[in-house]
């Protein structure tokens, strides 16, 4: 099956328990929203799945493709095609967004295949163009002295570099004006097709009127309490989370 299926998935950082079974099918071909009040563990399932060794899966599975990820490093869950995008990109000093593409696009290839020139050239022009982008950004310090809107303009850069087969975006909004965010859109909206799914994390529902979510799924208290369509996401944005709350406790 071509998914990522989270089963029944609680993890916990030292004794606190903080995902409580959560239960997700994404297929790929789709995008699926996850929303929540903050603090209730959707920064937490994202960064589970990666491979963030902050956080003990207690119980519970993560499949990818119908492989078993969680005994795997981050790198090799790389290399299956899961991609993070992070809520605080970090800063890496001494290497430019061009050096540091180039090294992640060969990071995901098999040992003894190179990233030829022109296949990193070619792609980064395509990519450049979507974001509405200068070229000579690349020659830049990866993040260091961007603006909040320059480095998320950059996370979406990576992504399309990299061709993900799922990607997990956790409060890429967070910051944006809303020109950033149509072109962080753009970029996710660019690579939509049956070859990618994904989870599009965020608290507000403004980055779902760009990118319409197939299904929307609301976190509380480390459980999935509701899931629907983009509708879901609206309701939220008119009704606020409190009704959301009361589903957990029910
Ligand atoms: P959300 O992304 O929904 O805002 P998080 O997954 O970031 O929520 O956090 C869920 C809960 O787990 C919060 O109470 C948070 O304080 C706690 N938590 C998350 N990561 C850590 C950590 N590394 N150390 C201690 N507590 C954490
Ligand atoms: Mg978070
Ligand atoms: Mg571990």
């Amino acid at each position: 099956p071509h998914q990522i299926e989270i089963r029944n998935l609680h993890a916990s950082v030292g004794d606190l328990p903080i995902l409580k079974g959560i239960n997700l099918i994404i297929p790929r071909g789709e995008l699926h929203a996850v929303m929540g009040p903050n603090g209730n563990g959707k920064s937490t399932l994202a960064k589970v799945i990666v491979g963030d060794p902050e956080y003990t899966v207690t119980e519970g599975e993560v499949l990818v493709d119908g492989v078993s990820i969680l005994e795997m490093e981050p790198d090799e869950r790389a290399r299956l095609g899961v991609f993070l995008a992070f809520q605080y990109p970090v800063e890496i000093p001494g290497v430019t967004i061009a050096n540091f593409l180039r090294l992640a696009m060969q990071a995901r290839k098999a040992e003894g295949e190179e990233v030829s020139f022109t296949e990193f050239y070619g792609k980064l022009l395509a990519a450049l163009k979507t974001l509405e982008w200068d070229e000579s950004i690349v020659e830049r310090y990866l993040n260091a002295g961007f603006s909040g809107g320059e480095k998320k303009r950059n996370e979406i850069l990576q992504m399309l570099m990299l061709d993900p087969t799922y990607i997990i975006m956790d409060e890429t909004d967070s910051g944006l004006d809303v020109d950033a965010l149509k072109i962080v859109a753009r970029g996710v909206n660019s690579m939509r097709g049956p070859g990618l799914g994904g989870l599009i994390i965020t608290h507000y529902q403004r980055l779902l009127d760009y990118i319409v979510p197939d299904k929307v799924h609301i976190i509380v208290d480390g459980k999935v309490v509701q899931s629907g369509g983009p509708e879901l996401a609206k309701k939220l944005d008119v009704e606020g989370y409190d009704w959301v709350k009361e589903l957990a406790t029910a």
